[in-house]
């Protein structure tokens, strides 16, 4: 099948601190046979890389680490992420685990402190309301 995947798990490095976090997830996708559609969230949505990093806020909004409301990028690139996943017919995506758009069972709790509580990512929350099956590159065996 056709699954969207996160760009930095394919190497890519376009996460905040300009780094990749390339994956085996990529490879066993592959090897099983299906085709990875890749997007990044929040460059899709416009952000620069570097980017300071942002955290979802208490009351949904995100801001990053300078104070900044960076939120209409990170909903831009969660519904851009989801028309590219309608597009190619995605029934599945493998998103980057905790990352404020693309984290799937567990987010920062916006403070900043590196504390972990349950929840998506902006561009997870959207795909999954839309049906996709979201899962992280830890948990490819609940696809
Ligand atoms: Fe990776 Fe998603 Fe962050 Fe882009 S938005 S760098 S794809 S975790």
């Amino acid at each position: 099948m056709k699954i969207l995947i996160s760009r930095c798990l394919l190497g890519e490095p376009c996460r905040y601190d300009g780094k990749s976090v390339p994956s085996e997830a990529a490879r066993l996708l592959c090897e099983a046979g299906h085709t990875l559609v890749p997007v990044c969230p929040e460059v899709d949505g416009g952000l620069s890389t570097p980017r300071s990093p942002a955290e979802i806020q208490p009351d949904g909004r995100v801001f990053n680490q300078a104070g900044e409301d960076v939120s209409v990028p990170y909903h831009k690139g969660a519904e851009l992420a989801l028309e590219t996943a309608q597009r190619e017919g995605c029934q599945a995506a493998v998103l980057k685990a905790k990352s404020p758009s693309c984290g799937s069972v567990q987010v920062y709790d916006g403070s900043f402190s590196r504390t972990l509580i349950p929840g998506q990512g902006v561009a997870a929350q959207l795909l999954t309301r839309a049906g996709i099956h979201v899962v992280d590159e830890n948990h490819l065996e609940e696809l």
